[in-house]
């Protein structure tokens, strides 16, 4: 997948290329990321990107031509790329989203700053406005990673066989189930002794069940619209019937 961000700020996303899964990604391939700074295609001696809002009020507003001339020089790499706006305002970004993005060939992200970009920009040039949740940030660049960072993961190939995303929280609805690691026993805690089997039906049994209660416990919203299997059916019907034995 082809990325590139239109930012202000491009030596932000320097150290984030540069390390852990999105490094291995660039290395592999799989992921060739760059940034365009919008400042390099403003104008005159000051590269002013920034003006007053009409009709008065307070913080400036992104000039649509620095955005549109580094947008041209983006596309011109990129001529299928989808074009996101990082926005408070966009649709929440979800794991879904991540999913549907993860299949692009392309993508250009636009981040904002000061009170946002002119309407007029992203009337003509903006497929999406993407937010990363309901509050306001200075700036799209934490959300623009975010946003790379969750999509990075999900393209075929990037994440070994040791760090799948198969059984990701959200990857089928639920959270995912517990991890430990080594010692077995830590500070007079003790791994599940199932964990320690050898017994993969018995694990992977005890990973669908605590999978289950812990989004029933931690995001009971995730089951409202859920569709049971009829193995999450029999683990619930278990549970009733344990929690009726105990209320006698
Ligand atoms: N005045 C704008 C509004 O109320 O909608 C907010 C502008 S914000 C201070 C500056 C920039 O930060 C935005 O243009 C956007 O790129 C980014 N931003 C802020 N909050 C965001 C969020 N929740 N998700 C994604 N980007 C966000």
């Amino acid at each position: 997948m082809k990325v590139c961000v239109l930012t202000l700020f491009p030596e932000l996303f320097e150290p984030f290329w540069a390390h852990g899964i999105i490094r291995r990604a660039i290395q592999a391939d799989k992921l060739a990321a760059r940034t365009i700074n919008i400042r390099d295609h403003a104008a005159g001696r000051h590269r002013v990107t920034d003006d007053r809002p009409y009709g008065g009020g307070c913080g400036m507003v992104m000039k649509p031509e620095p955005l549109t001339a580094a947008l041209a020089v983006a596309k011109s790499g990129l001529t299928s790329a989808t074009t996101l706006l990082l926005s408070p305002q966009g649709r929440c970004f979800d794991q879904a989203a991540a999913q549907a993005l993860a299949a692009s060939e392309a993508l250009i992200l636009v981040c904002g700053r000061y009170e946002g970009v002119d309407e007029r920009f992203i009337d003509t040039h903006v497929d999406a406005e993407i937010s990363i949740g309901d509050f306001v940030l200075t700036g799209g660049e934490l959300g623009a990673m975010v946003v790379i960072d969750a999509v990075t993961r999900l393209i075929p190939g990037v994440l070994g066989n040791a760090d799948s995303a198969g059984s990701d929280t959200f990857s089928d609805g639920l959270v995912e189930y517990a991890h430990y690691t080594r010692p077995a026993t830590f500070n007079g805690q003790t791994v599940p002794a199932v964990l320690q089997s050898g017994n993969h039906a018995a694990i992977d049994q005890w990973r669908q069940e605590t999978a289950l209660m812990r989004t029933v416990l931690k995001r009971p919203d995730l089951l409202t619209k859920r569709e049971f299997s009829a193995a999450e059916r029999a683990i619930l019907m278990k549970w009733r019937q344990d929690l009726d034995r105990l209320l006698g």
